[in-house]
Parts: C-alpha cells; sequence; structure tokens
C-alpha cells in the first residue's frame, strides 16, 4: 500500500470508484473518463508501480487478474465482438497512474497498430 497513491487509495474506499468487482487481491471499477462503452479497470491490491515493477510474486495475481478479465467481459457481451486488454508502462505508453493497472475496453471497434 502506497499513502498518496490513487489507485491505492480506491482499493482502501478512502476514494469513491464504481466497483465492478473485489477479491482479497484484486479490485476492478470503471474508467472514470470511459474510451469505449466498456472500460473497467483491474488492479492488484498490492501496490505495484508499474509493469517494469511485476516479480514472480505477482505472477498469481496477475494471471487472475486475466482469468477475471475474460469473465467480465463475457457479463459485459463483448466476448464475442471482441475486447482489447492494454497495461500501459511509463511514458512512452501513456502510463499516468503510477499502479499497475489492467484496461479491459470493449464496444466498439479499435484499430491496429494503436496511436
Ligand atoms: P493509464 O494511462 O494507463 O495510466 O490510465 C490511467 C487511467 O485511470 C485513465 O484511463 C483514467 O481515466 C483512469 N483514472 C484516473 N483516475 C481514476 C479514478 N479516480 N477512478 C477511475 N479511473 C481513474
Ligand atoms: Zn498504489
Amino acid at each position: 500500500m502506497s499513502d498518496d497513491c490513487i489507485f491505492c487509495k480506491i482499493a482502501r474506499k478512502e476514494i469513491p470508484s464504481e466497483v465492478v468487482y473485489e477479491d482479497d487481491e484484486m479490485i476492478a471499477f470503471k474508467d472514470l473518463n470511459p474510451q469505449a462503452d466498456v472500460h473497467i479497470l483491474f488492479i492488484p491490491k498490492k501496490h505495484i508501480a508499474s509493469m517494469n515493477d511485476i516479480s514472480g510474486e505477482d505472477a498469481r495475481v496477475m494471471g487472475n487478474i486475466l482469468l477475471k478479465i475474460k469473465e467480465i467481459a463475457g457479463q459485459n457481451g463483448v466476448s464475442e465482438g471482441g475486447y482489447r486488454v492494454v497495461i500501459n508502462c511509463n511514458k512512452d505508453a501513456g502510463q499516468e497512474v503510477f499502479h499497475i493497472h489492467v484496461h479491459l475496453l470493449g464496444g466498439r471497434k479499435f484499430a491496429w497498430p494503436p496511436g
């Protein structure tokens, strides 16, 4: 946990969010500034700043996040049409919040390559 991290605060319920799913190790909530009809962020409750900071001990939660994304994508009706799963790491990828988060985006067609 990090005292001044906005996503740690969301995990601790110190700032409100629209929680979609929660268990002991992760929480999923709607993005405040959605870029698609479905835009949900999945975070480990443990403070990990970015992809550069994950280690072997985080493999389980990061894997479980992917499994949960599959499930929530289905619940939101985007499994068949498709969806995008994104982790932005550091400045070249446009990471804004330095608590690792996985974006689930769905409900529209996405361009490739990404901008
Ligand atoms: P990234 O560029 O990958 O770091 O994305 C950060 C994401 O967090 C953006 O899509 C923001 O809209 C989203 N975001 C920032 N603050 C909040 C918040 N308090 N609740 C929900 N989403 C947020
Ligand atoms: Zn944090």
